[in-house]
Parts: structure tokens; sequence; C-alpha cells
């Protein structure tokens, strides 16, 4: 039997680990083994200095590493802060299409809020302001189509602000219905916003920088 085995169990036995044999075995094996046997003796010698040997000094470090700590975790804490933006965001331009739907939908469907206008223009405008609510939806729905929805919006509020503002003190518009466009410029300022942060978020940052509002 050679004798390798012996002095593993040997090696555990100093450990206080399990032999992996029967302790009967070893014992009869040195017991007829001299050479084992030194060898348990010198063994048993070094692991006896090793434990008897004084511990090094170790310098107790745990004040400097909890001051070295950041209070909190900054890259983790800045990504909640902004999945929490972006879900907020999306949320605001959800709720400013639905409103921008409803709005539309009774114009585009009865002809209804058309005040002066022909019946074929109040539908064509409830279409039109049913589009602008699509295209929040789509946006609070899929994010990345901002900057592709941009040139649209933007155009349609730069063009209607000064026109209603004109409208407003020449009297040709009711001041609910001019209120009403106040929804659409919250909606392209929300989806100005989400053009912005994609276009930063991206590494190449090419897109999103023809913010026209
Ligand atoms: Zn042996």
């Amino acid at each position: 039997m050679p004798c390798q085995p012996f002095r593993e169990a040997l090696s555990a036995r100093l450990d206080d680990e399990p032999l992996g044999m029967p302790a009967r075995a070893l014992d009869d094996h040195l017991s007829v083994c001299p050479a084992c046997a030194g060898w348990a003796d010198d063994a048993a010698a070094v692991t006896r200095r090793a434990r008897l040997a004084p511990a090094p000094a170790v310098p107790d470090l745990t004040a400097a590493v909890l001051t070295a700590l950041p209070r909190e975790l900054p890259g983790v804490a800045a990504a909640a802060r902004a999945r929490l933006l972006d879900t907020a965001l999306r949320l605001a331009l959800l709720a400013v299409g639905v409103a921008q739907a409803g709005l539309a939908w009774p114009v585009l469907v009865h002809g209804a809020g058309a005040m002066s206008a022909p019946v074929h223009m109040a539908h064509e405008s409830g279409a039109w302001n049913l589009a602008v609510g699509a295209s929040f939806l789509a946006v609070a729905a899929a994010p990345r189509l901002a900057a592709g929805a941009l040139p649209f919006l933007g155009t349609l509020s730069v063009l209607l602000v000064p026109v209603t503002v004109a409208d407003l003190s020449s009297g040709h518009v009711h001041p609910e219905r001019a209120a009403a466009h106040l929804l659409l410029l919250a909606g392209v300022v929300l989806v100005a916003v989400v053009a912005w942060r994609a276009s930063r978020g991206r590494s190449g940052g090419v897109v999103g920088r023809r913010v026209t509002a």
C-alpha cells in the first residue's frame, strides 16, 4: 500500500478534518510504517509551531474603510434617478396624449366644438388633433420615436402659438379653445425632453440635436 493516502489522512487529522479513511486503518499503517510515523511527528511539530506563532499585527482598517465608502453608490443612484425620470416623462406624455385624443375625438366624430368653422374643417382639425395625441401616445410607448416626432410636433406648435395669440387678440378664437393648445405645448415640451435625454444617452450623440421648439 503506498504511503500517500495515509499522509493525506494525517494532514487531515492535524487540521481536524475528515480523514477520508477509517482512523483504525491510519493508525494500523503508522504502527507498521516508520517513514510515515516519522513524517507524522514532523508534521505535528510543524503544525504546533505554526499554531503557537504569534499572529502578525493587523491594523484595524474598519474605520478607514467606512470613511472611504461613498455615502451612496453614485452610479446606482444616478441610474435609478434616470429611470424614475424616464418613467415620469412617459407617464406625463401618456396623460397628455389621452387628454389630447379626448379633446379631438368628439370634434372628429360629431363636428362639435367647431364654432363657425365649416363641418369639414372641424373634421380635419379633429383628425390633426387626434394625430397629435397619437404621436404623444406613441412616444410614451416607445421613447426612441421622440426625435422623429419632433419635426412635425415642433413645427405645428411653433406655428400655432403666434396665430393663436393673434386670433385671441382679434377675438377669432374662444379662450377655452386656445387654452386647449396648451396641452399641445406641454406634450411637445415632453417629447423634446425625451428626445434630448435619448440623444444624451446615445454614444454618438448625432441624433436629437434638432429640437425645433
Ligand atoms: Zn507509510
